[in-house]
């Protein structure tokens, strides 16, 4: 199999088959982010002997496979093209495969009209993965992104439209110290206003080889401290009005809290009122602190 450093995806495709389509990122510029900091290169598509010879590997082991996730930061970026010859061949070595999803920046989709996006759902694209981070343009735009809160509803509205299921991540911290729970609030009012299956929520780490580690040691932005984001944490859960399963999984998580946003809202937000109230800050750093990877 052809995998090339890290392999991130998200704790939901766990029992999806594994397949690299592209590595690295076409963004790499968010100042948070070290996620593809041990590749070579910015980002690479896999050539497509590559993908077939690992598909033609794992078809020999496994041949019901129902799901396949295409790994990379943001394999949608390729081409309606290269999708759509990416999807044939998983068809072509496992005709039992029902869906295929990745990872996907929200600028991604903007190349791709609702028409093109109705074909990719066609030919299985479903549950794509946007890291949003945050519907809070001040953050947006300090992060380097390279999006706005219109953006993330323009194009998740195309993505409504095709009829492809989309999950959303959160991150918390991101919108830096005592701006927490504005930041939860703006990204709920962005969310409520769409329509994504699963939300999931990281914490913000901050390591010395991020361009925001250096923006900190210059004055220029504030960590949250951990039970601010806590706090913001509760905040989102609180204002946010879809039904969707809600989860805080991965290291980077605290705590963990995992239910569906309609059902076990009260619960949520009662045990992170309790975390809150009993949970003691230098405690909470120190885990942060020796969180090496992520
Ligand atoms: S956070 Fe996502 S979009 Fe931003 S640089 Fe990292 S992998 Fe790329």
């Amino acid at each position: 199999m052809h995998f090339t450093g890290t392999i991130w995806r998200p704790p939901y495709e766990a029992y999806s088959l594994l397949i690299q389509v592209t590595a690295g990122c076409t963004h790499h510029s968010c100042k948070f982010c070290t996620l593809y900091e041990d590749l070579p290169f910015k980002f690479r598509m896999s050539p497509r002997e590559e993908v077939e010879e690992d598909l033609k590997e794992t078809s020999r082991y496994y041949n019901k496979v129902p799901r396949v996730f295409f790994t990379g930061a943001n394999p949608f970026a390729l081409s309606v093209d290269k999708l759509k010859t990416l999807a044939k061949s998983v068809h072509e070595y496992f005709p039992a495969c029902q869906s295929m999803g990745c990872f996907s920046r929200i600028t991604d989709v903007t190349r791709k009209s609702v028409e093109d996006l109705k074909e990719l759902r066609a030919l299985g694209y479903d549950g794509i993965t946007f890291g949003i981070e945050t519907g809070d343009d001040e953050a947006l735009t300090f992060m380097k992104k390279g999006y706005l809160a219109k953006d993330i509803l323009e194009q998740c509205r195309k993505m409504d439209e095709a009829g492809i299921s989309y999950n959303f991540f959160y991150l918390t911290g991101i919108s830096g110290s005592g701006r927490g729970n504005i930041g939860a609030k703006e990204t709920a009012k962005v969310i409520n206003q769409l329509h994504p299956k699963i939300i999931d929520a990281s914490m913000l780490t901050i390591y010395p080889t991020s361009e925001l580690y250096k923006e900190i040691q210059a004055g220029n932005w504030k960590e949250e401290t951990e039970l601010e984001k806590l706090e913001e944490l509760k905040t989102l859960i609180e204002n946010l009005t879809v039904d969707a399963k809600f989860a805080t999984d991965g290291a980077s998580n605290l705590i963990q809290v995992r239910g569906n946003l309609k059902k076990d809202k009260k619960k949520l937000v009662r045990f992170l009122e309790q975390q809150i109230s009993s949970q003691d800050e230098a405690y909470l750093r120190k885990y942060r602190e020796n969180l090496r990877h992520l």
